[in-house]
């Protein structure tokens, strides 16, 4: 059995029980349940503040954790960083009073921030040889300097709009961060190879995700310029069609190329051009 700390409910939930469920694993998610057992893999979750996973995980109370990445340094906890999932993505940033002239970091040097990421805030001053007085608080980081508190804050963005109508304007990216996943330092034999098996479902959804699967029909005489189009997995699946002249012609393709390769297609006669998502994909 391996357990699994995940959000109990806010902004990593909903995207984490998604991600294990198109991994196959089945659970139920009760409201106000501390803990769910999957019916089909051995495994258990217990559903946490976003804050104590790290901790849990160091411990070995969980074995393996989803948390925001900032939230895994920020907490400084000896945890293994396993994979990261492309989700909850957002970045922690330093901003000032909309009106204050900026030139740099150096403007901050012995100002006051406010923060809920003093553990990473620190770490980027230093890294720019910079002191700050930083004030910890734990909620609500963008008003502090309407209130007095502080000149600056350094809180999480990802649109932005919250800071705006703060009055507040983004100066500094301080870090990057999304989802990842984290486990203990001692797993053993049994809970390795559960990751591992874990970590496989993971690759293949994701891979699954970002590629998508085109069938369409060609005139045999742009066969080859049309295949040329497609490199597909290892080469295109081309099968003759009913009617003479013609034949269907099946691939994947990365999610990216998509639009540019579409036009291309239709450009070299393809028709009946169909693209449907994969689940996951195993290379
Ligand atoms: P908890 O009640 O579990 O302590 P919380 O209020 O501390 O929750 P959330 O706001 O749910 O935390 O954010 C959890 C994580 O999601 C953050 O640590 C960050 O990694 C990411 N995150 C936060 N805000 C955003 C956002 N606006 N967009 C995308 N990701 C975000
Ligand atoms: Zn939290």
């Amino acid at each position: 059995m391996i357990k699994v700390a995940i959000q109990k409910s806010g902004r990593l939930s909903d995207d984490t029980i998604s991600l294990f469920r198109e991994c196959g694993i089945r659970f139920s998610r009760g409201t106000g349940r501390l803990k769910s057992t999957a019916t089909n893999f051995p495994l258990e979750f217990l559903f946490l503040r976003d804050d104590d996973i790290p901790g849990y995980v160091a411990d070995g109370v969980a074995h393996l954790g989803v948390v925001g990445e900032n939230v895994m340094i920020e907490k400084k906890k000896d945890v293994i960083l396993r994979k990261k999932l492309g989700f909850s993505k957002c970045r922690l940033s330093v901003a000032i009073p909309k009106g204050n002239e900026y030139n740099g970091p150096e403007d901050l040097r012995n100002k006051s921030i406010a923060t809920s990421y003093p553990v990473v805030l620190q770490k980027w001053l230093d890294e720019k040889g910079l002191t700050a007085e930083l004030h910890e608080i734990s909620g609500s980081v963008e008003i502090a300097p309407s209130i007095g508190l502080a000149e600056a804050v350094c809180d999480i963005v990802s649109t932005g709009s919250t800071l705006l109508s703060n009055g507040l304007k983004e100066v500094e990216t301080v870090m990057r961060s999304e989802a990842v996943l984290i486990s203990n330092k001692n797993l053993d034999a049994k809970q390795t190879a559960l990751l591992e098996k874990l970590l496989f479902r993971m690759n293949a959804v994701q891979t699954g995700g970002s590629n998508k699967y085109i069938l369409l029909n060609a005139p045999n005489e742009q066969l080859d310029k049309i295949i040329s189009l497609l490199p597909g997995m290892k080469s295109p699946t081309v099968l003759p069609l009913h009617m003479e002249g013609w034949s269907s012609v099946h691939s994947v393709m990365a999610e990216d190329d998509y639009w540019e390769v579409v036009e291309e297609l239709k450009n070299n006669g393809a028709q009946g051009i169909l693209v449907v998502p994969i689940e996951n994909m195993i290379i």
